[in-house]
């Protein structure tokens, strides 16, 4: 068989990369896949060597081995970036990729409509550490300009909001944003690389919560950062001196979970749009927010910028109960009640931004409920669905 290299993975379709990306039997004695590399130590044949050390492939288990490699490359390959870091978790991702470009008395800028703990962490954390933040409209665009200051040196973007789904105009907030020398940061958990490419469209540093499609199963707890070429050595020196480097089981299963991972999330986004637009017509709902849908905030950039839509999205029911959402819910038969997504299961979850939200207000009258649309029959999803909606409406 010809030899995979880098240029040659390049110039094949998403679908081709996902089969051949991050590894090389060649290395492993023929084996298909690469192995978990277990290990702190790594020896060396000689002192000179050891002494010398900086300049080999691997030096010790925090700084990397080839399993961690074959993600961080195949990762790197699928995003369009100049380097990736896999590290313990999703909002491990983010804490080390804001902390790569933000210092004591720098200025921050976050969407309102961001993953809650990300506000928790730069509430907490950041503020600790001398940094403010501001929150900003998710719709805000070219706008944002507005709440640049001297000191503003990142922008913490998440296109679309993982609960309420506005979707943000990224390359008008990279233009404002590179203007004034600052960083691009962007939740891309959502699109993932194959619906939303993040550095051709100006971000700088992207991150992927590894939790969601990339493990596909709900088994493992993983994050990645891939940075472009000129926020890449910043990324790779804070990794490395926070040493918070992802265990080799997890990244051996999210190589897994990476073949299968396009495939899925097309049937997740075909089911997930025809279960939208069956919602939608359901005399309970309101409104639904999935940004393919016109009523999605933000959905005319969606179209714009976006190759495809996942299978996560939220609806807002007419004015009901808390008692009568609890009936509806409490016995679905196969959506589970609980947080995370993008695993093969079905969830729902109901939410209020009204909790966080600081810099716009949440106008809805009734309950929202978030739903992620897993690998099941969509026609027996719809079934349960339409059973509860049965139980709201007799428990009104
Ligand atoms: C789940 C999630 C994260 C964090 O991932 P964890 O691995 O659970 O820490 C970050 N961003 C978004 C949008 C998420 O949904």
């Amino acid at each position: 068989m010809k030899k995979m290299t880098p240029e040659l993975l390049a110039s094949f379709s998403d679908r081709t990369k996902l089969v051949y990306a991050g590894r090389d039997p060649s290395e492993q004695f023929g084996f298909v896949n690469t192995p978990i590399y277990r290990g702190s130590t790594v020896l060396y044949p000689s002192t000179a060597e050891y002494l010398d050390r900086k300049n080999t492939r691997f030096t010790y288990g925090t700084h990397g081995t080839p399993t961690s490699e074959a993600l961080e490359t195949a990762w790197s390959g699928i995003s369009g970036a100049a380097g990736t870091v896999c590290v313990p978790s999703g909002l491990a991702a983010i804490a080390v990729a804001l902390f790569s470009c933000l210092k004591a008395g720098d200025h921050l800028l976050i969407t309102d409509s961001v993953y809650r703990p990300t506000r928790t962490f730069a509430n907490g954390v950041l503020k600790r550490f001398g940094v403010e933040t501001t929150y900003f409209d998710p719709m805000i665009g070219g706008g944002i300009e507005a709440l640049m200051r001297p000191n503003t040196t990142a922008i913490f973007t998440e296109a679309p909001g993982s609960q309420t789904f506005e979707v943000q105009d990224i390359p008008a907030i990279s233009a404002v944003a590179h203007k004034h020398g600052a960083t691009v940061l962007m939740d891309n958990t959502w699109a993932t690389p194959f619906f939303f490419p993040p550095h051709e469209m100006g971000v700088d540093l992207a991150i992927e919560a590894g939790t969601k499609y990339l493990s596909g199963h709900s088994d493992i707890l993983l994050g990645m950062v891939t940075a472009n070429e000129k926020s890449w050595q910043a990324l790779r020196t804070t990794f490395d001196e926070m040493s918070i480097c992802a265990g080799p089981e997890d990244m051996f299963l999210a190589l897994r979970g990476m073949r299968s991972m396009l495939l899925r999330l097309k049937e997740q986004e075909k089911a997930a749009l025809d279960m939208a637009n069956w919602i939608k017509a359901r005399p309970e709902v309101e409104t639904v927010l999935h940004p393919a849908l016109p009523e999605c905030p933000g959905h005319a950039i969606w179209k714009r910028d976006f190759k495809g839509s996942s299978g996560l999205f939220s609806f807002i029911l007419k004015p009901y109960s808390r008692k009568a959402v609890e009936a509806m819910l409490d016995d679905l038969a196969l959506f589970g009640i609980g947080a995370s997504w993008g695993g093969y299961e079905s969830l729902i979850t109901p939410f209020d931004p009204r909790s966080y939200r600081t810099a716009t207000e949440w106008k809805a009258a009734g309950p929202a409920l978030r739903i992620q649309i897993g690998l099941e029959d969509v026609e027996d999803l719809k079934r349960d669905l339409a059973a509860g909606f049965d139980r709201l409406r007799a428990a009104a």
